[in-house]
């Protein structure tokens, strides 16, 4: 089981998490399901915090 830190979105099947991202923010680990990482990614080349979203 696997819980998007942004979203809220729960998958418990983990071959559906595969395309799920994590990163350390503030030496948090976070999770993001695959949607939201292609919204964390654009956020990080804009050097955004997360906070900022
Ligand atoms: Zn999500």
């Amino acid at each position: 089981m696997k819980t998007c830190d942004f979203c809220g979105r729960q998958e418990a099947d983990d071959a559906k998490t595969l395309t799920w991202s994590t990163a350390v923010e503030n030496g948090r680990t976070r999770t993001y399901c695959d949607t939201c990482s292609r919204e964390h990614l654009r956020a990080m080349e804009g050097k955004l915090d997360s906070e900022y979203w």
